[in-house]
């Protein structure tokens, strides 16, 4: 018997012992220690003989400066597989989390959302992610014995548009009374810069992701995808989730991209396909801005809208991509800047697809950062670079009241601090929620395949759950899911990166 023979039949009699003992304990009063054992056994066994799936042999993952970096490749059902199985851990403590914040926003149960995910999401998703979304559960199921299933994963992947654009469509569209005013998010602050606006003339583009803290603490995974077919991807990105989502990335062609969302969108075309699988097709297959524009228009269903912000380091080229559902806009320079801060532009966008939004009112969060992003855009052109571009990020100049202080209004969101709260995204008075992490990457470290990340606030402060929680009561629903952000250092990391030990 050869010594992997050996340990697998060792691990059979286990498994085997395991289950009579558990049968036999089933039917005792004092056999919960005895069972605890047993499951513990059952799931090492699991676990263990796990371990030597072939499908494993090329991911690995590690942690550093706060984030979770993970390596996967191979076919689509492959790197599935790989991201259920490695980042089980981080899916089965994200998931309660995401879940809870969908069914207390919508009223909806989650029977709800896995119908939505079965039936208008799943058949519009090309076979290659189909193929890598089974994969995940399939690779959670072989770690943990999860017993979440795919459209609990494809729901999952859907949390950022299903909640705030397909149920407020649906509520409208069937004239529900008393249904939740649900709002379409605001997330995140951003730009890119080329030509004459940075030091050495090279793109340069930076991100940071606004969300409730609930999610976005856990918004902290580095994915390096190599995959068999497409480009080869770096960005960061939620656990269980096959797009960035928030979003940033990079791919071998050259293409860097990040957005933030168009606050007060309406409409869902129930027809289109989901965003996040769009979002993730764009990354891995897009060479170009055309290219990846045509991704994102292909079956565009309305669902979680975006500006958009591109940048392709072959051609010194940038875009922002005003992706509305009824109306878009596609601007592009190889000599200027794009900024986003959840207001769109374009008046054709605005007037049909943001019918309530008011460009003009200046002490709302968007058009309050709207101002800031141009001051500092402009007092620094021609010195722009990702040292300076992680600053910005840690911005807490409130434009409209002329002063220095983190709020709402801050490119460096923290919205616990203000007792306006941000009412266009219906987040009240207090609301954790804010900037949870930034990234910035430029043109020479994009060929590299290279960027920089920092978890929690780009400024480096602490969100404590504790003390908040004892402060706002209202906010007790999070209780179970709200943990402390801890800003971790701006963390340089690059495809296929090795853990230290496996160097
Ligand atoms: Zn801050």
């Amino acid at each position: 018997m050869s010594d992997g023979i050996r340990r697998f039949a060792a691990v059979l009699i286990l498994v085997a012992g395991a289950a009579l003992l558990w049968l036999a304990g089933r039917h005792s009063n004092d056999a919960g220690a005895a069972k605890d054992d047993l499951d513990s056994t059952v799931a090492y066994a699991r676990e263990h003989a796990a371990s030597s799936d072939p499908r494993l042999k090329a991911t690995y993952s590690f942690d550093r400066g706060g984030w979770v970096y993970v390596h996967l490749e191979g076919d689509p059902a492959t790197i599935g597989f790989q991201h259920g199985y490695m980042l089980a851990k981080e899916i089965e403590d994200a998931f309660p989390a995401v879940q809870a914040g969908m069914v207390h926003s919508t009223q909806r149960d989650w029977a709800f959302f896995r119908q939505i995910a079965r039936e208008m999401l799943w058949p519009k998703i090309d076979p290659e992610y189909q193929q890598e979304l089974q994969g995940i559960a399939e690779g959670l199921n072989a770690r943990t014995g999860s017993q979440l299933d795919v459209y609990d994963i494809v729901a999952l992947n859907s949390f950022e548009e299903v909640p705030d654009y397909y149920v407020p469509w649906l509520n409208k569209k069937e004239k529900l009374t008393g249904a939740p005013n649900l709002k379409s998010p605001g997330n995140c602050s951003a730009f890119v810069a080329t030509g004459t606006w940075t030091k050495n003339g090279q793109i340069v583009i930076a991100h940071n992701n606004w969300t409730s803290y609930m999610d976005g603490e856990r918004w902290r995974i580095i994915f390096d995808i190599q995959p068999a077919h497409g480009y080869r991807i770096l960005m960061d990105g939620f656990p269980g989730v096959i797009a960035s989502d928030d979003d940033f990335g990079i791919n071998s062609d050259g293409l860097m991209v990040a957005e933030t969302t168009i606050t007060q969108f309406e409409g869902w075309d129930p027809n289109g396909k989901p965003e996040f699988f769009r979002a993730r097709k764009a990354l891995q297959y897009a060479g170009s801005i055309d290219e990846y524009t045509r991704i994102m228009l292909d079956g565009n269903n309305g669902g979680y809208a975006n500006d958009w912000l591109l940048g392709d380091r072959k051609t010194g080229e940038i875009a922002q991509l005003e992706l509305g559902l009824k109306a878009y806009k596609l601007w592009r320079t190889k000599d200027g800047v794009f900024a986003g801060s959840n207001w769109a532009r374009d008046p054709k966008v605005l007037k049909i697809d943001t019918p309530q939004f008011d460009p003009n009112d200046m002490t709302s969060s968007p058009n309050a950062r709207r101002v800031r992003w141009e001051q500092l855009l402009n007092e620094n052109k021609g010195k722009i670079d990702v040292s300076l571009a992680q600053q910005m990020l840690a911005d807490h100049v409130d434009s409209f009241e002329k002063k220095n202080g983190a709020n709402e209004r801050t490119l460096c969101g923290h919205v616990e601090t203000s007792t306006r709260g941000v009412s266009l995204w219906e987040w009240g008075a207090f609301y954790p929620g804010g900037a949870v992490q930034g990234k910035a990457v430029d043109s020479a470290m994009a060929k590299d395949m290279r960027l920089v990340a920092r978890t929690g606030h780009p400024c480096g402060e602490d969100f404590l759950a504790k003390p908040f929680l004892a402060a706002h009561p209202e906010f007790a629903w999070q209780e179970p899911y709200l943990r402390d952000m801890i800003a971790g250092p701006w963390t340089e990391f690059h495809s296929g990166e090795m853990p230290a030990a496996m160097n």
